[in-house]
């Protein structure tokens, strides 16, 4: 067996450890005789499993009580309209437009109500995060929606946008678990976790209490209601049960691994090294300005077509793969997400010097 260090955007690498303990649990979980995929949803020991999870969540996010979390389904893209079905009550809601992602969220939005594009970086290909210090949000706007990290063009929010008193609804796909928030700066907060958490398949959302209501968007499907979810405690219909319990061992694992405080310190150091290296070459450059980029993801070019080609096949051979960057911008993008080792890191950057060297 030999694993290579995998720089996909998502799905993405987990934790070498858990897969471990998944697999060693696979046949018979913890003496039940089974697989967590064989098992009862509504049974005692998958109960403990999801009640685990978020208790560990919880505690790593330090997630106030007045805030539940749900573990759903239908990826990122399903917030994009469960939010405004769930939380437009005016029927207005303010779109900071950052990337592909919050332009389909803004797009979708569209659909229910008036989304309000209050800032965007569209001009210059996304490369910047806009001044959000005074923005122009209607008094009577439901929210102001963000996507905190921009998975596609590498670039993160290094403050918060001024809402002034308007909830704060963030995207936070590509950078769960990366580093500390301060769950109560948003109403609400969730990620499809198959950037930085778990296998694809569950959407956790964190939504503040008093946002679960009734009397949201007349014909919204009883699925598509956070009430259900948040009354049934994900447990309404069967939830995708062994990615939630893969999800729950990755908790544990940052857990152990000394919590969000340190995994942001391991996701600076990781980042420096490449990001330095960067700034120094003469062959590759990063393509976002400096002071929005990523932890996360680190989109870079040599400004050759041919050349970015060249490199990802090679790189490729020497077990450094999936650093393709995303079909809309071409060159290349490294994905260093809470499970990508240090020493990964370090090995794209002594094979980028070689290929410097080289060309
Ligand atoms: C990947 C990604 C999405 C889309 O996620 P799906 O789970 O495929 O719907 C949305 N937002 C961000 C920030 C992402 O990184």
């Amino acid at each position: 067996m030999s694993r290579v260090y995998n720089f996909s955007a998502g799905p993405a690498m987990l934790p070498e450890e858990v897969l471990k303990i998944a697999a060693d649990e696979m046949l018979d979980y913890h003496g039940s005789g089974m697989s967590v995929m064989e098992m009862s949803h509504r049974g005692k020991v998958y109960d403990g499993i999801i009640k685990k999870a978020e208790q560990d969540l919880r505690d790593l996010m330090q997630i106030p009580d007045n805030y539940k979390v749900l573990f759903l389904q239908g990826g990122a893209h399903l917030q994009f309209a469960m939010i405004p079905m769930n939380l437009m009550k005016n029927r207005k809601a303010a779109y900071v437009v950052t990337g592909n992602w919050a332009k389909k969220a803004y797009q979708e939005a569209a659909k229910f109500g008036e989304a309000i594009k209050v800032a965007s970086s569209e001009d210059r290909t996304f490369s910047y995060i806009p001044d959000c210090s005074d923005l122009d949000i209607p008094e009577d706007a439901d929210y102001l929606y963000i996507c905190h990290n921009n998975t596609i063009y590498g670039t993160t929010f290094k403050t918060l946008p001024n809402a002034k008193g308007h909830d704060l609804v963030a995207d936070i796909s590509s950078d769960f678990l990366a580093y500390p928030v301060n769950v109560s700066d948003y109403a609400l907060l969730y990620g499809g976790v198959q950037k930085n958490v778990g296998p694809a398949g569950v959407t956790i959302v964190i939504i503040r209490e008093d946002l679960i209501r009734e009397d949201i968007l007349p014909g919204t499907p009883t699925m598509l209601m956070y009430k259900t979810h948040a009354d049934a405690e994900s447990l309404y219909n069967t939830p995708p049960c062994y990615n939630i319990y893969v999800c729950g061992l990755v908790f544990e694992w940052l857990k152990k691994m000394g919590g969000l405080e340190a995994m942001k310190e391991r996701n600076e150091e990781k980042a420096a090294i490449l990001y330095d290296f960067l700034d120094s070459s003469s062959l590759f450059k990063g393509t976002v300005d400096r002071e929005f980029r990523s932890l996360m993801n680190v989109p870079f070019i040599t400004g050759d077509k041919d050349l970015d080609a060249e490199f990802i096949k090679a790189a490729e051979a020497e077990g450094l793969v999936s650093l393709k960057g995303h079909r809309s911008v071409g060159g290349m993008r490294a994905s260093i997400y809470n499970a990508m080792p240090k020493e990964g890191v370090v090995k794209l950057v002594e094979f980028m010097k070689d290929f410097e060297k080289n060309h």
